[in-house]
């Protein structure tokens, strides 16, 4: 069972759709990774945006690159097209105290991350249109890559269509920053967010669980702290595997290995149960934790941060944190 996204490239963009942004007013509220790159990307494919900021040390990098700063109530009220580019803990405050009250029905909200707006964080005027465009990608990248065309992926999607041609705007601004040079997918908020939130909770913290559990185990077993982690992760050996995973796939990088390890890699893998307790678990993370809005009713909490502090700080004194420390300081690295 396969489900399909449509895809969105430059060529699929019309001039119609890019029409969508004449005469429009953008601006780009918040002047870090996205919105400094985003900015770039307008302005040299013909839409110089508005810079909303408050007044400190982005501010002067913004208007050393000669854009038209203001603070991001006035930049908001100047708006057609508002692209919300803070981070995603301070939006809910911010749209509420100085974006929402700038906003006149017809114009355009633009988030690039659907975590807020899908879980209802965001207080929107009505009449204004709410749309997703999220590159896939680093702030540094969506620059370089708009610059040397090489593009990125990035998830659009409409998420409320007062005016009836949010479409339209949508795709006219992935394109102007660059996000339909690599393929603009159609998404949602609800799927950027549980997709994001998926990686975060279930495969990450797996991943991480592996490699705490096979230090445990190889050490129990009697080898060197240097060899165990050395063989796990400080030699960057499973970033190159991962590296290569991304260009020639998750089996296809099997050749770069030797065929002993081709062979104990399948050979365990198969032996693995696919509809095991790890599947169990991830459909749990999906449906009881995400989907539920469990974790983001969790996250919104104001002790929320305090335990967030206390897991760093539980995680550092781990033994593979702790043996990590000394290996470091013993190769000085
Ligand atoms: P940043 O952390 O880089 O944002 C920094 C900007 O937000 C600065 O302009 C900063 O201004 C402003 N800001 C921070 N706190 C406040 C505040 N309390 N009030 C007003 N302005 C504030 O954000 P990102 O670019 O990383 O993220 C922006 C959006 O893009 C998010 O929705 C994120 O999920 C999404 N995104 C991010 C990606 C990434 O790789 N970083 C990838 C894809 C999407 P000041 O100087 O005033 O602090």
């Amino acid at each position: 069972m396969m489900a399909h996204a449509e895809i969105h490239q430059d060529r699929t963009v019309d001039a119609a759709d890019l029409a969508a942004l004449s005469g429009r007013t953008i601006a780009v509220l918040g002047f870090g990774n996205q919105g400094a790159a985003q900015a770039a990307n307008l302005r040299d494919s013909g839409h110089t945006p508005l810079v909303g900021n408050r007044e400190d040390s982005y501010v002067a990098g913004a208007r050393e690159e000669g854009f038209d700063v203001r603070s991001i109530a006035d930049a908001a009220a100047a708006a057609d097209i508002a692209l919300l580019l803070v981070p995603d803990e301070v939006q809910p405050g911010l749209v509420r105290d100085e974006v929402a009250p700038g906003l006149r029905a017809g114009d355009t909200l633009v988030v690039a991350s659907g975590y807020n707006w899908h879980f209802g964080l965001l207080e929107v005027p009505d009449g204004v249109d709410v749309v997703m465009v999220a590159p896939r990608m680093i702030g540094a990248a969506v620059r370089d890559r708009y610059v040397d065309r090489h593009g990125f992926p990035c998830f659009v999607s409409v998420e409320r269509d007062a005016t009836g041609h949010a479409w339209d705007t949508t795709l006219a601004v992935a394109r102007a920053i660059g996000g339909t040079l690599g393929g603009a997918i159609v998404s949602s908020a609800r799927e950027e967010a549980a997709l994001d939130l998926f990686s975060e909770q279930a495969v990450w913290p797996a991943i991480l669980d592996v490699v705490r559990t096979a230090h445990r185990v190889a050490v129990e077993a009697g080898f060197s702290e240097e060899a165990v982690l050395n063989e796990l992760y400080l030699s960057a050996e499973p970033a190159e595997v991962f590296a290569h995973v991304a260009r020639e796939g998750l089996f296809g990088q099997l050749g770069l290995h030797s065929r002993t390890s081709q062979y104990g890699q399948l050979r365990s893998l198969a032996a693995l149960d696919e509809q095991g307790e790890l599947a169990a678990r991830f459909a749990r993370v999906m449906h009881d934790d995400i989907l539920s809005g469990a974790f983001a009713r969790d996250w919104s909490r104001p002790e929320a941060g305090e335990r967030l502090e206390a897991l760093h700080r539980e995680a550092a004194a781990s033994p593979i944190a702790t043996a990590e420390a000394e290996v470091r300081a013993r190769l000085g690295s």
